[in-house]
């Protein structure tokens, strides 16, 4: 019989912060546009004799984060010297944090949508945080032909590192992770997450196992992985290497592998470096970082709905199927906007989450604007279905209307009245029309009567281009049969 093999994932992210500011000094943070070294000073490249002094926002996003992923935030928590050499780090060293670090123990609900579960069910992965730290970053180096430059802009810029438990079991749930992981960063608006820009940067440790067994294999560590795509293929490409080689009969060894986005490959790198190698200590130049309870307490003021929550609050109380609340909760804005519209209809939510799906959100993409900026305001489209609801104009006139008031920022009442768009529901009107229309068709007046009804839509269809779209469709169906009888 042959084994059946589970895999064991833990993630260690990266996460730069959004401050204005670098960490320890005043340089701008984010440089990306930036030309090399235009943002540095004696601070981030340790010059002899500078101090470093915390940025007091970079505690506060990490606290924001950290209370987000349900974890315990410590009082007292140290800075550490990480030791090594590199040649994007001046200093010899990093500043970060080792034992005693900002917050520890977390979670996450992960859930599994149906169309990532091979049972086609959808499930939750509970995924645990060992702990969350905040640390400087290092610089960069870049080769060109024969020359190796460096670029110092990215030392001290903030980072959070936040290290998983090794809970996560598939390629599929990594990928999962980070999806949940960016979108909570931006709902919490404290990093851009976009792992391509490298604002989330991810390493991914992954052993294998028998299935149902709880042993923790010697595990690899891929690095470099620049997209979240990436990390899914990157994850099960080792998978699969690590299952022929135990099938081989040969063992695991403990190698770091770099992944190379344009071959698809993974290729060792070095074989690991063991935390002795770091010399850790604390950071002498650097009071311990105390978070007292008033200060929490007020960054915790801060917190919002977590989207998790949000989104199975509107299944929960709105009826809102998981697809929708999917869609409805991927930002902050659009979340919003949804219950503010909701708030002003009245009717079932359902219809404004179709509405918002299908062709607001086409609408917002193609303006390239966030919900916010909108001129189709939640009151705007609450009133546009209404008058849909109300039989005031009919779905497809609704649906034209919507880059109109995009356009003009006027209310869709008054654009029904100014461009004539209402239905026409009068009864005399719309006899008098079919009426004509019967008068003028007499070949299919007589087929109709001899038997073939379903030419009843082709004079419906008459009648509404007569009237521009805008007949009422019941009634004129209604007094057309009358008039066929
Ligand atoms: P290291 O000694 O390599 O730093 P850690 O115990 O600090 O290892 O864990 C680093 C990361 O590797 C964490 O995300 C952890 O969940 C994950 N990890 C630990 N052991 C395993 C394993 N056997 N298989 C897969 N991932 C693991
Ligand atoms: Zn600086
Ligand atoms: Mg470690």
């Amino acid at each position: 019989m042959s084994v059946e093999y589970e895999a064991v994932i833990g993630l260690e992210t990266h996460i730069q912060l959004n401050t204005t500011t670098k960490i320890f000094c005043s340089c701008k943070a984010d440089s990306w546009d930036d030309a090399p070294n235009s943002n540095i000073c004696p601070v981030c490249t340790g010059l002899p004799g500078v101090l470093p002094v915390l940025n007091r926002k970079v505690v506060e996003k990490a606290v924001l984060l950290a209370a987000a992923m349900h974890a315990e935030i410590q009082v007292l928590s140290f800075f550490d010297r990480k030791n090594y050499f590199y040649p994007d780090l001046p200093k010899g060293y990093q500043i970060s944090q080792y034992d005693h670090s900002l917050a520890r123990r977390g979670y996450l609900e992960l859930p599994i949508p149906a169309s990532a579960d091979p049972n086609g069910k959808g499930y939750v992965r509970a995924v645990h945080i060992h702990k969350l730290h905040i640390e400087e970053d290092a610089g960069k180096t870049k080769k060109e032909r024969n020359r190796r430059y460096v670029d110092f802009n990215r030392c001290g810029v903030p980072l959070v590192e936040m290290v998983t438990e090794p809970d996560l079991r598939t390629a599929e749930e990594a990928g999962q992770y980070l999806i949940r992981l960016r979108q909570l960063l931006r709902w919490l608006g404290i990093s851009e997450g976009d792992m391509e820009k490298g604002n989330l940067r991810c390493d991914a440790n992954v052993s294998i196992r028998e299935k149902g067994s709880s042993v923790l294999n010697t595990k690899t560590e891929i690095k470099n992985v620049n997209s979240i795509d990436a990390v899914k293929d990157a994850i099960q490409k080792e998978i699969e290497r690590q299952i022929r080689e135990v099938e081989k009969g040969h063992a695991i060894k403990p190698w770091t592998l770099d992944w190379d986005d344009n071959a698809g490959v993974l290729r060792m790198m070095r074989s690991k470096e063991t935390e002795a190698d770091y010399r850790y200590f604390h950071e002498p130049d650097l009071l311990p970082l105390e978070i007292s309870a008033e200060w929490q307490a007020d960054i915790l003021e801060g917190l919002p709905e977590l989207p998790l929550e949000r989104r199975a609050r509107f299944m929960r109380d709105l009826q809102i199927p998981e697809y929708d609340a999917d869609i409805l909760t991927a930002d902050h804005d659009l979340a919003d906007y949804f219950e503010r519209t909701i708030g002003l209809y009245k009717g079932d939510v359902k219809k404004i989450s179709n509405w918002l799906m299908n062709d607001v959100l086409r609408m917002r993409n193609e303006w390239g604007m966030s919900m916010s900026e909108m001129k189709l305001t939640p009151a705007y489209l609450a009133e546009l279905v209404q008058l849909v609801d109300e039989g005031k104009i009919n779905i497809t006139t609704a649906k034209n209307l919507l880059p109109k008031i995009q356009e003009s920022g006027k209310n869709p009442r008054t654009l029904v009245e100014e461009l004539g768009l209402a239905v026409v529901s009068d009864d005399a009107a719309i006899r008098a029309i079919c009426a004509k229309v019967v008068a003028q068709n007499p070949v299919e007046v007589k087929s109709y009567r001899e038997g073939k009804e379903t030419l009843i839509g082709w004079f419906v269809g008459q009648v509404m281009r007569e009237l521009r779209g805008k007949a009422d469709p019941k009634l004129t169906q209604q007094i057309l049969k009358e008039l066929l009888k």
